[in-house]
């Protein structure tokens, strides 16, 4: 999602987004994973004023879950390569 929305955003589009992540937190299944969500959501909330902003902002609570659950670091200036472009080396995920 991050990795497709927009490069300048209109203001509804922000504030969907923003209100996506409000409402994920709400309803996401895990309940320790959506309070902990709802919390770092009030620490650090959605960058979502371009797809850069968004993209990297995700990264960095995706890396924020993987730290907590035992996961490695994902090196973050590799999203677009993950989510949108395909490895750069033509390899599979
Ligand atoms: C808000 C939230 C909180 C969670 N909290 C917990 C928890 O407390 N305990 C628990 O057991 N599980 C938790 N989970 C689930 C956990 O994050 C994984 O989704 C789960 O372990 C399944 O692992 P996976 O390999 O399918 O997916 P993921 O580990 O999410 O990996 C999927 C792919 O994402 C890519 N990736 C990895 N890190 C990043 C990054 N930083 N940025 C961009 N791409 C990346 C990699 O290519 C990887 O192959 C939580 C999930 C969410 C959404």
């Amino acid at each position: 999602m991050a990795a497709k929305y927009p490069n300048s955003p209109t203001v509804t589009q922000q504030s969907d987004m923003q209100r996506f992540f409000s409402l994920f937190s709400k309803f996401y299944p895990c309940e320790h994973c959506a309070e902990d969500l709802r919390e770092e959501l009030k620490i650090d909330p959605p960058k979502t004023d371009s797809r850069e902003a968004l993209s990297q902002w995700l990264c960095r609570l995706h890396n924020k879950v993987n730290i907590k659950v035992g996961k490695g670091i994902f090196d973050c200036s590799k999203v677009n390569e993950r989510w949108r472009d395909g490895w750069a080396d033509g390899s599979c995920d």
